[in-house]
């Protein structure tokens, strides 16, 4: 029997890329997957999750295979003391989630389940982070994401969808015989939970509308297409239709004579910001290439700038110490470390607790983003009202 390799060709996570894209599937497959180091802190934060979920809610099983995983994940070079608090705060959630369905039902909690969707995508398989399924019917499946760079939203998630489906084929269970579908994301860092409620006769027949497009992906067919989907492309350095949609916008056509207005600035800046995206994809695709031993005619490789540095630190210490009375001359004044460097070290709630009273916000440096943006303009009223308790300033009600 040919062994299932681990990364399905149509995995749930890609499927917002392959469904808006569907080419983009097959054209990955030239490109190595590169793990990146948020995706590598990702899957050592799913880790240490699953051990606090499974000694919450199991004990007595396996307390030895877990303390040494627990071990294992400590001892890596990302965890943190943030990573602790947002998995043991998870661990919690999840048992409040899971127990709230036992008070009415009985319940099963699957943890990273292997499912197979592909009832609805040819040779679709992945791993759910969590599911619960009720006796009346239920199914809802949970998302860990550990990302802050992007707030995942549940609503049309179709990675979240195809789990869903996952889940009902695992039961052999037709999925619009359930009676709801859940679907969650929770993203800690962001302190973002969320929920889309899915009519299961809905959700299947989303599934099988995605079926003519999983097929054209499965066979390398159908038109690229651009779009925040590119960001997660393996190609996309390399996509010549992407190439051309971003070049294209430099012949931006007519501009009056002079200086522009604001409208052709306007129009210019989407247009700047998407070639810096892409100039940046562009350029890591072509070191990749170069660093690998491939000439890339025009360019070569040469040896970077570089600083000195002092190769032993206790020798030079001692020296100096030795010799030249004044320490400020060779030692730096202690500082404190930034929020951010404190919060991963010491625990966001714990340093909350302890330093939160002196710790202010300013208000953020006017910035200039995109109208699609989901923060309230400077000085609207959603801006200004922003934090403000109307109720409790209000006159009480007789
Ligand atoms: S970069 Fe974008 S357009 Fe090109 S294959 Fe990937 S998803 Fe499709």
């Amino acid at each position: 029997m040919p062994t299932q390799s681990k990364h399905a060709l149509l995995s749930a996570s890609g499927a917002e890329r392959w469904i808006n894209c569907p080419p983009s599937a097959r054209m990955e497959e030239n490109f190595p997957d590169q793990e990146s180091v948020y995706a590598a802190e990702g899957t050592l934060f799913h880790e240490l999750c699953e051990i606090k979920v499974r000694r919450l809610l199991y004990p007595d099983r396996d307390p030895e295979v877990l303390k040494l995983a627990e071990e294992a994940v400590r001892e890596h070079e990302l965890y943190s003391a943030e990573m602790e608090e947002h998995a043991t705060e998870f661990a919690d959630w999840i048992k409040n989630r899971y127990e709230g369905y036992l008070i009415f039902d009985q319940a099963c909690l699957l943890i990273d389940e292997k499912i197979k969707f592909d009832k609805y995508v040819p040779d679709g398989f992945g791993t759910c982070d969590y599911a619960v399924v009720t006796s009346s019917g239920t199914i809802e499946v949970l998302d860990l994401k550990y990302g802050k760079g992007v707030k995942v939203l549940a609503k049309n998630n179709a990675q979240l969808r195809l789990y869903a489906l996952g889940i009902a084929t695992k039961f052999n269970v037709a999925v619009a015989q359930f009676a709801e579908v859940l679907t969650t994301v929770y993203q800690p860092r962001l302190g973002h939970v969320e929920t889309e409620k899915l009519h299961p006769v809905y959700l299947d027949g989303w599934g099988v509308s995605i079926r003519g497009v999983a097929e054209q992906a499965h066979a390398g067919q159908g038109e690229r297409r651009t779009g925040d989907w590119c960001r997660w492309c393996r190609a996309k350095g390399a996509c010549t239709h992407r190439a051309e949609d971003a070049m294209s916008n430099i012949g931006v056509g007519a501009l009056n004579p002079g200086v522009m207005d604001d409208q052709e600035l306007g129009s210019c800046l989407h247009i700047a910001e998407n070639l810096i995206h892409w100039a940046r994809d562009v350029r890591d695709e072509a070191e990749n290439r170069a660093f690998s031993g491939k000439k890339i005619p025009g360019w070569k490789v040469v040896e970077g700038r570089s600083n000195r540095v002092i190769a032993d630190k206790d020798k030079v210490y001692r020296i100096l110490l030795d010799t030249i009375p004044e320490r400020e001359k060779f030692i730096k004044p202690a500082s404190l470390q930034g929020i951010t460097h404190l919060e991963k070290h010491i625990g966001p709630k714990k340093l909350e607790g302890l330093i939160g009273q002196y710790v202010t916000k300013p208000a953020g440096k006017a910035t200039l983003v995109p109208e699609t943006d989901p923060r309230p303009a400077l000085g609207s009223p959603e801006q200004t009202f922003r934090g403000v308790d109307l109720e409790s300033a209000s006159e009480p009600r007789n």
